[in-house]
């Protein structure tokens, strides 16, 4: 666990910075100052997400200086999905339980409807206070789990296994 910092670079020397053989600075930067604090693991893991899953990946969300409640702005998280929108929820989510210690399902459902719309991951690697699983919807908000394991026993079976992410 080591935090890498980025700060004072334009966007095209961001994007010129690899972190991992899939990954530059630009697509994990804070996307209000452009500046970086990532912890390495974090990037390990999506690399072997991306690896494990052989699908360009879609971060939507790394380091935030802006939401100081969350392990974003620690450097330690990670929101994501892949660049099609080509793999199923239940494809990604063992994956995602592998390398991350926490993990969240965001449900981002067209309308009210629970086959169509598609899905995003946190995950990230805070471990100070033990493992957790949650899933949010826009209707329901956040639930959580203390075992983020369980997360593939609460979506195996239903409409959401299938949702694209
Ligand atoms: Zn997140």
């Amino acid at each position: 666990m080591a935090l890498i910092t980025i700060t004072n670079k334009t966007p095209q020397e961001m994007k010129r910075i690899k972190l991992s053989p899939n990954f530059n600075a630009s697509e994990v930067m804070c996307s209000k100052t452009g500046n970086l604090i990532i912890d390495e693991d974090v990037i390990k893991g999506m690399e072997n997400i991306r690896l494990g899953l052989l699908e360009p990946m879609r971060i939507v969300s790394g380091y935030r200086s802006f939401t100081p409640n969350s392990k974003h702005y620690k450097g330690l998280a990670v929101d994501f999905g892949t660049v099609h929108k080509s793999k199923k929820l239940k494809e990604v989510l063992p994956l995602a339980l592998k390398f991350f210690y926490r993990v969240g399902i965001y449900f981002w459902p067209h309308g009210h409807s629970k086959t169509e719309g598609h899905a995003t991951i946190h995950g990230d690697l805070y471990m100070r206070k033990g493992r957790l699983g949650w899933w949010h919807t826009p209707d329901n908000g956040y639930n959580y789990i203390t075992n983020p394991e369980q997360l593939v026993e609460f979506i195996t079976g239903t409409l959401w296994e299938d949702l694209p992410i």
